[in-house]
């Protein structure tokens, strides 16, 4: 079994509603529940933890919600605000490491097996992490730690909010045995019911199942739950497929004739193309510019510049040489576009500095 690997699932609490309540102080220590109004047909999508005292819970219909609790707070999702924050924090996550699989706007996994300040503790950066988001964004998040993907998100779970669970090797088997059936990978409402109505309400239980038996009842998935139950995981950590190029084109309110009247545009282009680079922690090599003509024909044209960037400025620089030389027989312009390619992940610039670390925690945590 592989338990070389260190693992990290960091999960946010009750996101969008800790976002609210951050953002307006009359809610916090409220019942705040963001998604569908009460009186529509929508559903809940977070809720405080206040709001879940009440029974209320993700996915409940808001009517319901309102009918267990009737003077939450009802909040309309604001995925703009969130998906900011959601960049916030994946920033963090990148400061150490390039392995990050999101699963969701407030959620992921991270491989720190190899990590970029050679840290050899996951709990340090676990600690970190949570420190630096909580500086950067005022929200909490909670952690787990372990060598696999399924004992880092059990772990997570374990004390929200605001928590650090860690599952070394040697402790998995114990943690496992206090597993609650439900929360297994790949358990839903109608697999828990099954495993009830079998006697297997734990992972302890569950160990008892032989391997035959578990494909019996549940195909290829009863292989999954026979290796979960004893510890085995070997699902990698999988980023997202890396983004080719990126960019932004504008279609101009008016035909522009005059190159003088377009640069403030191309400005513009350039600085939305540099914030997106760096909201993504990416640098480029190869700026493209598109015109489109009053005719609607086209024309782009590149340059592959010598060292990386993502300064707004020398991105400007480059598109206006590149406006100056494109052919445009005297036609006018409908549309800009600045896109790049060629992207490289972003130097970490800021050092980090780990306060709470000793040189005691660093030999001693998993
Ligand atoms: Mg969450």
């Amino acid at each position: 079994m592989d338990q070389s690997r260190k693992i990290i699932h960091i999960d946010m609490d009750a996101f969008f509603a800790s976002v609210e309540q951050r953002d307006n102080p009359a809610l916090r220590s409220k019942p705040v529940i963001v998604g569908g109004l009460p009186n529509s047909r929508g559903v809940v999508a977070t809720c405080s933890y206040e709001a879940r005292k009440f029974g209320i819970h993700s996915a409940m219909p808001s009517n319901i919600a309102f009918k267990r609790c009737p003077q939450a707070v009802f909040i309309r999702t604001d995925m703009k605000k969130y998906k900011a924050v959601s960049r916030q924090i994946m920033q963090i996550f990148h400061m150490f490491t390039d392995l990050v699989e999101p699963l969701a706007l407030d959620e992921a996994y991270l491989d720190v097996t190899e990590n970029k300040f050679n840290i050899k503790s996951a709990t340090i950066i676990a600690k970190e992490i949570k420190k630096r988001i909580y500086k950067e964004t005022k929200l909490t998040a909670s952690a787990g730690v372990s060598y696999n993907k399924f004992l880092a998100k059990v772990a997570s779970g374990y004390k929200k909010p605001d928590g650090l669970t860690v599952v070394p090797p040697e402790q998995a088997l114990s943690f496992i045995e206090q597993i609650p059936i439900g929360e297994f990978f790949g358990v839903g409402k109608v697999t828990k019911e099954k495993f009830l109505n079998m006697g297997i309400e734990n992972g302890k239980d569950l160990r008892k199942l032989s391997e035959e038996t578990l494909l019996r009842v549940f195909k290829e998935r009863g292989r999954l739950f026979y290796q979960h139950a004893r510890g085995i995981d070997n699902r990698r950590v999988t980023p997202n497929r890396k983004r080719k190029s990126l960019g932004r084109e504008i279609t101009l309110k008016e035909n522009l004739y005059l190159i003088e009247d377009m640069l403030p545009v191309l400005q513009q282009l350039a600085e939305i193309v540099s914030e997106k680079l760096i909201q993504e922690n990416k640098m480029t090599k190869c700026i493209i510019l598109k015109v489109k003509f009053h005719d609607f024909s086209q024309q782009t044209k590149r340059i592959t510049i010598e060292q990386h960037t993502n300064d707004a400025m020398t991105i400007y620089r480059h598109a206006e040489q590149l406006l100056k030389a494109i052919q445009r027989n005297k036609k006018s312009v409908r549309l800009l576009g600045i896109s790049t390619t060629e992207l490289a992940p972003m130097r970490t610039t800021r050092e980090a500095s780990f306060e709470t670390i000793n040189m005691y925690e660093q030999l001693t945590l998993f």
